[in-house]
């Protein structure tokens, strides 16, 4: 295509040349014919103007491929964001709104700022709301509303079908609490009556959770609840210890659609179709000393 390009635009001026027009050369119509995707363009740009609020450069490359959606990864030593561009091109139409689009790349742009394409490893929840945390921090920072924030997260993200990503409840209170703590930056007021801040009280863990694969720390507080906490602290739930289903089990641990055994010695295990029997984490019981009143 190039060379085909280089033809017509040196076989154009060379025409003109000898007309002696002072017309355009030719080879801009010829440039102007070539597939023009705005899709790649509004990517770039998108990226382009999360980093400068980052302050940090723009050195991603921002490709369009066959992938579901959108997706962080590392090939050759070179940080990608793939996109799928009639993916992007839906979200735009049925939002009505760019930030659609940006709050994605955002989330994208978080695994390589946090690091989580360093190494390749299992998705984990705590991931996934750390870069929603960074999603929402930035539009808040672009200018986004709260609602303009959560929209892609509304309206593309099923409930409970992606085993992976943490339940979609979580995730909206991650880009809200990222939202807030932006805010938060702005306006010591807006800092002391934001939920985020408020949240950060009273809550009493009496178990840690660890899953297999996943750095992050997850905590049991005394409602059940199973809490992961932002680099701030904020706590966020992404599950549940309820009844247990089994005599061999003290819980179940509830998260997302699925339901994991959590023996007496704190071991989580998770059955296949097949019945196996896998451990995917650990649970801990926090010890307190006792003092005071
Ligand atoms: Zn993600």
């Amino acid at each position: 295509m190039t060379r085909i390009l280089f033809l017509a635009f040196f076989f154009g001026s060379f025409i003109n040349v000898f007309a002696g027009e002072k017309k355009p050369p030719q080879s801009i119509d010829t440039l102007q014919s070539v597939h023009f995707d705005a899709i790649d363009q509004k990517a770039k740009i998108a990226v382009g103007k999360i980093m400068q609020y980052t302050g940090l450069p723009q050195n991603f490359i921002i490709v369009n491929e066959d992938v579901r959606t959108a997706v962080a990864y590392i090939k050759n030593r070179k940080r990608y964001i793939a996109y799928n561009d009639d993916f992007i091109k839906r979200i735009l139409d049925e939002t009505q709104t760019d930030w659609s689009a940006v709050s994605i790349l955002a989330h994208e742009l978080a695994h390589h700022l946090a690091g989580h394409t360093i190494n390749i490893r299992e998705q984990s929840p705590g991931d996934e709301l750390e870069c929603d945390i960074f999603s929402g921090f930035i539009l808040y920072r672009m200018g986004a509303t709260m609602e303009e924030a959560n929209v892609a997260m509304e309206k593309f993200v099923p409930d409970t079908t992606n085993k992976i990503h943490p339940p979609k409840s979580a995730r909206l209170q991650a880009i809200k609490t990222g939202w807030l703590q932006a805010k938060a930056l702005d306006n010591v007021d807006a800092a002391i009556s934001s939920d985020a801040v408020n949240t950060k009280k009273e809550v009493k863990m009496t178990y840690e959770l660890t899953l297999t694969g996943d750095d992050n720390l997850y905590f049991i507080d005394d409602n059940d609840r199973v809490i992961w906490f932002d680099n701030y602290g904020t706590p966020i739930v992404i599950g549940m210890i309820k009844e247990p289903e089994s005599k061999s089990y003290q819980w179940t641990y509830s998260y997302q659609d699925k339901n994991y055994g959590v023996d007496f010695k704190g071991k989580i295990w998770r059955s296949s179709n097949h019945g196996a029997m896998a451990i995917i984490g650990q649970v801990f019981k926090i010890i307190v000393k006792e003092e005071e009143e």
